[in-house]
């Protein structure tokens, strides 16, 4: 018996893996997280298995989920938006397993600030403007260590990807004013690859009142920085005709 913690991806049911739907299609219980996962997605389950919205559950009440699973010798896809690995709350759930001697497995999927990268049609990783992206947070019940709060990160002008944080703008704009100009741009992308996706740009000084004006408070991500500026005109390596390397020899083949 395996408890498989699988990325749902963003929304869009086509953006989880293959391995992801093959898994899930061989499961016998289902607990996914209901707010964020899209609910077509349980259309590939075995007809008649248990299924469980974990929004209305606590950390017990799912392990005993998987405990009861475990006797049982069913397999149980635990599905999770986005991937798994990113505030994805499995950590929790890792060490009870362990604990109960439970066998687990995780399948990743395509998180939403790289979904949100995809429908701006975006690199995060400009060569010569920034090769750094940062993935974080406001603190909120879950607290943020110090030196890792927005206004420390911000010093580094790098890309940032600012999750579970569009309820408290005017603090995450606060926050990223003490690194980086003000006329830095600024994508919010509320609902990513979902029917309802809603895209709002600005910059720094402008975002926050924008994103009020459409009542974005929740399930958006805040990507902040350079890359989102059209007008840069860089050009990397990789595919300069003049270098090579390991990856693609001289005669571009
Ligand atoms: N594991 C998930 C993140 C879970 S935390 C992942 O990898 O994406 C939940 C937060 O993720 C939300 O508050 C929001 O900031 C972000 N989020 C999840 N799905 C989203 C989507 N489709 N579009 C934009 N943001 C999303």
């Amino acid at each position: 018996m395996v408890v498989y913690f699988i990325g749902a991806g963003p929304g869009d049911p086509e953006l989880i893996t293959l391995k992801g739907i093959k898994v899930l299609q061989k499961c016998d219980v289902v607990i996914y997280a209901g707010s964020l996962v899209n609910k077509d997605l349980l259309k590939y389950a075995k007809s008649g298995v248990e299924v469980y919205d974990s929004s209305t559950l606590n950390l017990d009440e799912i392990i005993d989920l998987m405990i009861k699973a475990n006797k049982d010798k069913k397999d149980v896809a635990r599905l999770h938006t986005g991937d798994p690995a990113i505030y994805g709350a499995i950590h929790e759930q890792i060490m009870r397993l362990e604990r109960e001697n439970i066998n687990y497995e995780v399948i990743p999927g395509v998180s939403s600030f790289l979904a949100a990268a995809s429908v701006l049609k975006k690199e995060l990783t400009i060569p010569e403007i920034t090769q750094t992206v940062i993935i974080t947070r406001i603190g909120g019940r879950t607290v943020v260590p110090k030196d890792e709060e927005i206004e420390a990160l911000s010093c580094h002008g790098a890309t940032m990807a600012i999750f579970l944080s569009v309820q408290e703008i005017d603090k995450v704009i606060t926050e990223l004013k003490k690194g980086y100009n003000e006329d830095t741009p600024v994508a919010v992308v509320y609902k990513a690859t979902w029917e309802d996706q809603m895209i709002v740009t600005g910059t720094i000084n402008d975002i926050s009142h924008k994103v009020k004006s459409k009542g974005i408070n929740s399930t958006a991500i805040i990507l902040v920085g350079e890359f989102l500026n059209s007008n840069i005109e860089t050009f990397s390596r990789l595919y300069d005709k003049e270098f090579s390397h390991s990856y693609r020899k001289k005669d571009g083949l």
